[in-house]
């Protein structure tokens, strides 16, 4: 079933949840693949579909703030300024659980992560399965998130009972993620809040060593071990200095593969060729926060060997889509000696792209 966003459909949707199927549906930052998040059984089907680790916890998507509170044991201070400010919106919230969230959806751990979506479309949607509704993005397990409805079809067909059709997602990443259960707020995970309007309201904000590419014992978020947003083509991030290399290096790489390049700055310095495919976002951050998962995407539809990806200074909405950008890259980035050395020796540079 694919529905459009009418009462009707959005009935039909709410039903299928509460019956304890599983439906995708937008939100503002991606598509979420929801089940009742009361039911066990339900949650259950989610992990199936996506081929998710059952050791990744998921998020509950509320349509109401007072709705917290019967999943929670209590909220901190720091939790409580988050809700009233952020919410609805793309935040998530860890805090202590409740006994009625059941061990699927926080994956054995003490807390639960949630979150009220600004999306009309899903906040009706929760609003008529009368259930808090466990979500994580609608994608097979390791691929990029989808922002539209064609996208959640082409993974997700034959896997669940429906997809209701809001349109493209407006932020194109996932919530941020901020641990309020120890004394400093922790971000998990860099999303469309940002950690500038987190200290605003919070003072001191810390960031999970994790995000940095340190590998903790146990991570906060169990996410955060697993490869994300992966395209099939072998891929690096260009930036700073090194960009001013990076359409040499995209012309002479292509003379040995096909190769896209993901860009903003630099696109109107390259030219598109057969094998060259230019893949431009524009020029503001909230853009390329929109296209990116898209654009990995389109590269897998294109069949190139490689994807060199412009990299972006890491404020505001930088901090999320540089996230997302290195995790889908494997933490690969060319440094401009790198390309230098490359560029000077044509079958090293042929090595390169084919290996
Ligand atoms: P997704 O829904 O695919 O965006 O993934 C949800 C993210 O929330 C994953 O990275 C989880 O690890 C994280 N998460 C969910 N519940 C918790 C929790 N209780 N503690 C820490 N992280 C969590
Ligand atoms: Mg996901």
């Amino acid at each position: 079933m694919q529905t459009d966003t009418d009462g009707a459909a959005l009935r039909e949707a709410a039903a299928l949840i509460k019956k304890g199927e599983a439906v995708a549906f937008p939100t503002e930052t991606v598509y979420g693949l929801g089940a009742d998040g009361l039911n066990g059984a339900a949650v259950r089907k989610i992990f199936e579909a996506k081929g998710r680790p059952s050791d990744n916890p998921l998020i509950l998507h509320i349509a109401g703030k007072k709705d917290i509170l019967k999943l929670t044991s209590g909220l901190t201070k720091q939790a409580e300024i988050l809700i009233d400010k952020f919410w609805p919106g793309p935040l998530t919230v860890i805090v202590a659980k409740s006994g009625i969230v059941p061990d699927e959806v926080s994956a054995g751990l003490d807390t639960v992560a949630v979150r009220m979506p600004s999306h009309p479309v899903a906040a009706e949607l929760i609003r008529l399965a009368g259930t808090p509704i466990a979500a994580p993005s609608a994608n097979i397990s390791g691929k990029p998130s989808p922002t539209d409805a064609e996208t959640v079809l082409a993974d997700m067909q034959g896997r669940i009972a429906g997809i209701v059709d809001g349109g493209a997602c407006e932020v194109g990443v996932e919530s941020t993620i901020v641990d309020t259960t120890g004394e400093v707020p922790v971000i998990l995970r860099p999303g469309g809040i940002t950690r500038e309007q987190l200290e605003e309201v919070l003072g001191k904000v810390e960031l999970d060593p994790a995000l940095a590419g340190v590998e903790a014992a146990k991570p906060k978020a169990p996410g955060m071990k697993y490869r994300h947003y992966a395209p099939k083509a072998s891929m690096y991030v260009v930036e700073g200095e090194a960009l001013a290399k990076l359409p040499l290096l995209a012309k002479e790489a292509a003379n040995f593969a096909p190769v896209a390049v993901i860009c903003g700055e630099v696109a109107e310095s390259m030219q598109r060729t057969q094998n060259l495919h230019i893949l431009n976002w524009g020029s503001a951050k909230t853009d390329l926060a929109v296209k990116l998962y898209r654009m990995l995407r389109r590269c897998d539809k294109l069949g190139v060997q490689l994807i060199f990806s412009e990299g972006v200074t890491e404020d505001g909405i930088g901090l999320a889509v540089m996230n997302r950008m290195r995790k889908a890259a494997g933490r690969q980035v060319l440094t401009l000696d790198e390309i230098e050395a490359l560029l000077k020796n044509s079958s090293q540079l042929k090595s390169f792209v084919l290996k």
